[in-house]
């Protein structure tokens, strides 16, 4: 009687051992657990008979019952570590990363070419004392015009194509009201350098409705052209190379006399005559002279103690012949294709 039960506890270990081990999951492992070992477990089943032994056999058999016992919970956490671990592992390469994949590229910007252009040209002018300022685009006639020396029925409103919001108010045509502005809020001396947007009724290859300007002036006591040349200069070396000379032409503005065309040595042929610069070796890029004494006087300053010169440029001009780039229109059209050659 007690070795039949203990042969069938003896066979119940291999059982249980064998089941654990095929246990997949804890889950499967916690069943099989409950299963042998529980109250209503099949090892209790196999105890049950117990009580038809004589006295004396009983502690064998407990003993026995225990012995399986003890190995069998120690078999179940074998394998109950053996099945986190795998779980992990999989759980880790179910989330890898592959770091010999390429990444994806990351497309980055740059800047548009009249931006660096203004940067540039800021650059130029700024070690030499120059300071920002800046205007409204919607300018009155009186700044745009009548402040500068061009009085309505002037001749000098034929030479822009005016964009009118009303009588009065106006698209700027050029950044020269800055000028004004300036020196109405300001006693000199003053350096300033005033870029921003201007308008015009035009569109062709060399003319857009929108572009961008820049003016600079100069008003002290005892300002002299020579000074006007040698800033030119230092703004033409800066931007286009040390090597570049300047010529100045006599010209007419309204609001500066005498007045002068700015012409640099042709950046594309050196000055031997190409066709950019129509044979010629020179490129003009901008318009300058000395304030005229009327611009100061609407402004209130005496022409009789100061003195000034002033300049203006067109940004997409120079930034056409720093780049080669022969249509303006492309500085507009937003085609990646072309600003990423920046
Ligand atoms: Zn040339």
């Amino acid at each position: 009687m007690l070795n039949d039960l203990i042969e069938s506890l003896s066979s119940f270990k291999k059982e249980v051992e064998a089941a654990i081990l095929g246990a997949e999951t804890e889950k499967a492992l916690e069943d099989i657990r409950v299963g042998y070992l529980g109250k209503k477990g099949k090892i209790s089943g196999i105890l049950k008979g117990v009580g038809a032994l004589p006295h004396e056999d009983r502690p064998r058999l407990g003993e026995k019952a225990n012995e399986i016992k003890r190995a069998v919970e120690s078999t179940i956490k074998e394998r109950a570590e053996a099945l986190s671990s795998f779980a992990r592992q999989e759980k880790l390469q179910s989330e890898a990363i592959d770091l010999t994949l390429p990444g994806r590229r990351v497309l980055k910007g740059s800047l548009h070419p009249v931006t660096t252009i203004l940067k540039e040209i800021s650059d130029a002018f700024l070690p030499l004392g120059f300071v920002v300022e800046e205007g409204p685009d919607i300018e009155s006639d009186f700044y745009n015009f009548e402040a500068l020396n061009i009085p309505k029925e002037h001749p000098a409103r034929e030479m822009q194509d005016t964009f009118y919001l009303s009588e009065d108010m106006l698209l700027r045509t050029h950044t020269s009201p800055v000028q004004i502005r300036t020196m109405e809020k300001y006693d000199p001396p003053l350096r300033v350098l005033a870029p921003g947007t201007v308008y015009r009724c035009d569109s062709d290859i060399t003319h857009t409705p929108m572009f961008h300007q820049v003016e600079g002036f100069v008003v002290d006591k005892g300002v002299t052209f020579a000074q006007l040349k040698w800033t030119l200069t230092s703004f033409v070396h800066a931007i286009f190379g040390q090597d570049v000379g300047i010529r100045l032409r006599p010209s007419f503005f309204p609001f500066t006399e005498p007045s002068a065309e700015v012409d640099i040595e042709c950046v594309i042929c050196g000055g031997e005559g190409c066709r950019v610069c129509k044979g010629t070796g020179w490129l003009e890029i901008l318009g300058a002279g000395m304030i005229d004494p009327e611009v100061f006087k609407s402004v209130g300053y005496d022409p009789e103690i100061y003195s000034g010169f002033a300049f203006g440029m067109g940004v997409e001009r120079i930034a056409m012949l720093k780049y080669g780039i022969k249509d303006l229109r492309l500085f507009f059209e937003n085609d990646v294709r072309f600003l990423n050659q920046f």
